[in-house]
C-alpha cells in the first residue's frame, strides 16, 4: 500500500514495536524490552568469582551489582520467562557448591527465614513490590484507566484486533500494573496500608527529608510482606525437613525441621555472617566433599589411613566423618575444654534439646564447623604434610572466625583461657 499509494517512503521500514525511554511499545514488542537487560545480567553474573566470597557477599554483591539491571524494567513490566531461567543460573553461579545443594529459592528466604543480614533478592518478589509502590506512590489512577482501555477494546469496530493483538493488548502497563494491584488485594497486602504503617513511625508533620525515607522503605517493607505471606512461597519447614533427614538425628524430623528454623535466626546473632554461612551449608550438605561428588576418599586431613575389609577408606571425606574426626575432637576438648566425647552428632548440627540456653557452646561448635569447613576445603587442594599443619590451620581458622565480631571472640578467648586455666591445674 506504502509502495503503490506513497512511492517516496518505499524504503521505510514499518516496524511492529519500537523502544521509548527503555521500554519497547508496540504490537509486536514480545518480550524486547528484556532482551539486552538479560545479555547484561548475564554478563555481569559471570564477571564475580563467587567461590571466594561466601553467601553474605555474595548477596550483597548480587543484588547490588547484577539483578539490579532489571529493577528499571520491572517496575511497569511482567517479568519473562527468559529473566526467571537466567535469575535461576545466575544464583547457581553465586552460591556454588556440589551439585543441588540449594534451591535458587532458598537463597531468597535467607533473611526472613534464616536469619542471615541479607538475601539474594527474589524477582518475583521484588518486581511486584515495585509495581505496588509505582502505582501507590506515582500513578494513582490505574483503575480508572484500565477500565477506560476495556471499554475502548469493547467498543472498537476492528473486532480481529481483539485476537490479533490480544497478547499486546494484556501485557499494556496499565493493565500490567492494574494486574499487579489485584494480585496483591487477593492477598490481604495493600501498599497504602503499609505507607500508614510506615509514616505513623515517623514526627508529624513529616519533613521533605523524611517523607523521601519512607518513600524508600515502602517497596522493601511490600517485598517483605510478599515473601513471608505463606499462600504464594515455599513451605520453608518442609524444605528443613527435605534437607536434613539424611543427617539421621535424634528429634523427631517434624520438630527437628521447627526447632531448626526457630534455631537458625538465634544462632545468627551470635556468630559472624561467615559462620552462620557456615552452619547453614553444613545442615543444607553443602561441603565439596568426595562422598557428594559419589566419590570415595579418605578423611582430607588425614586422620588415619587405615581401610577396612572391603578396601575403603575407614575415615571417609563426608561430613558424617568429620563430626568424629580426631581433629574435631582435638579442637573441642584440647581448645575450648569440652569434655572428651561430648558433641555428638545432635550437638555438631546444632539440634540437640536445650542447646539455645548454653549460648557459649552454641558459639563454640558454631566455631568449630567453621574452621574444620575451611579446613578441609583447603586441604582438598593442597594436602597436609603432618598433622601439626592441620592443627595450626585450625587455629588460624578458628581466629578468623571471629574476628570482627566481639562478643563470639570474648565466647573464644574465654574458652581458651579456661583451657590453659585447667592445664595449669
Ligand atoms: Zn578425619
Amino acid at each position: 500500500m506504502i509502495n503503490d499509494d506513497h512511492p517516496a517512503w518505499a524504503s521505510c521500514e514499518v516496524a511492529a514495536w519500537s523502544r521509548y525511554l527503555g521500554f519497547a511499545l508496540g504490537p509486536g514488542k514480545g518480550n524486547c524490552s528484556w532482551d539486552k537487560a538479560i545479555q547484561k545480567f548475564e554478563k555481569r553474573s559471570l564477571q564475580w568469582d563467587a567461590s571466594q566470597l561466601g553467601l553474605h557477599f555474595s548477596a550483597r554483591a548480587y543484588n547490588t551489582f547484577v539483578v539490579s539491571v532489571f529493577s528499571f524494567l520491572w517496575q511497569l513490566e511482567d517479568v519473562p520467562q527468559e529473566a526467571f531461567d537466567a535469575e535461576k543460573r545466575a544464583i547457581m553461579t553465586f552460591s556454588p557448591g556440589p551439585g543441588t545443594w540449594r534451591l535458587p529459592t532458598d537463597m531468597f528466604y535467607l533473611k526472613t527465614h534464616f536469619g542471615f543480614p541479607v538475601a539474594f533478592q527474589s524477582m518475583r518478589h521484588v518486581a511486584l513490590a515495585s509495581k505496588l509502590r509505582v502505582c501507590f506512590l506515582e500513578l494513582h489512577d490505574v483503575a480508572d484507566k484500565q477500565m477506560q482501555l476495556e471499554h475502548l477494546i469493547k467498543s472498537s469496530s476492528f473486532f480481529d484486533r481483539r485476537v490479533l493483538m490480544s497478547t499486546w493488548y494484556s501485557t499494556s502497563i496499565v493493565t500490567t500494573l492494574f494486574r499487579a494491584i489485584r494480585f496483591a488485594d487477593n492477598l490481604g497486602i495493600k501498599a497504602s496500608a503499609e505507607w500508614r504503617r510506615l509514616v505513623a513511625d515517623f514526627n508529624h508533620p513529616m519533613s521533605l527529608r523524611d517523607m523521601q525515607k519512607a518513600r524508600s522503605k515502602l517497596q522493601s517493607r511490600l517485598t517483605y510482606l510478599l515473601i513471608t505471606c505463606p499462600s504464594i512461597n515455599e513451605n520453608m519447614e518442609a524444605r528443613v525437613r527435605q534437607k536434613v533427614s539424611r543427617w539421621g538425628l535424634s528429634p523427631p524430623l517434624g520438630i527437628l525441621s521447627r526447632r531448626l528454623l526457630a534455631r537458625l535466626p538465634e544462632i545468627a546473632k551470635l556468630v559472624s555472617p561467615r559462620v552462620h554461612s557456615a552452619i547453614f551449608k553444613t545442615l543444607w550438605n553443602g561441603w565439596a566433599t568426595s562422598a557428594r561428588f559419589q566419590c570415595t576418599a579418605q578423611c582430607v586431613l588425614k586422620c588415619s589411613t587405615d581401610m577396612d575389609a572391603l578396601g575403603l577408606p575407614l575415615a571417609q571425606d563426608k561430613i558424617e566423618h568429620y563430626v568424629y574426626c580426631p581433629f574435631t575432637k582435638h579442637l573441642f576438648s584440647d581448645k575450648f575444654g569440652f569434655q572428651p566425647n561430648s558433641v555428638s552428632k545432635d550437638v555438631f548440627f546444632l539440634a540437640a534439646d536445650h542447646l539455645l540456653e548454653h549460648t557459649d557452646k552454641v558459639t563454640l561448635v558454631a566455631i568449630a564447623i567453621y574452621a574444620i569447613m575451611r579446613a578441609t576445603n583447603h586441604f582438598r587442594k593442597f594436602p597436609p604434610t603432618s598433622a601439626n599443619e592441620v592443627h595450626d590451620f585450625l587455629e588460624e581458622a578458628v581466629k578468623q572466625a571471629t574476628s570482627g565480631h566481639r562478643s563470639s571472640q570474648r565466647i573464644l578467648h574465654a574458652a581458651m583461657v579456661g583451657r590453659f586455666a585447667s592445664r595449669r591445674s
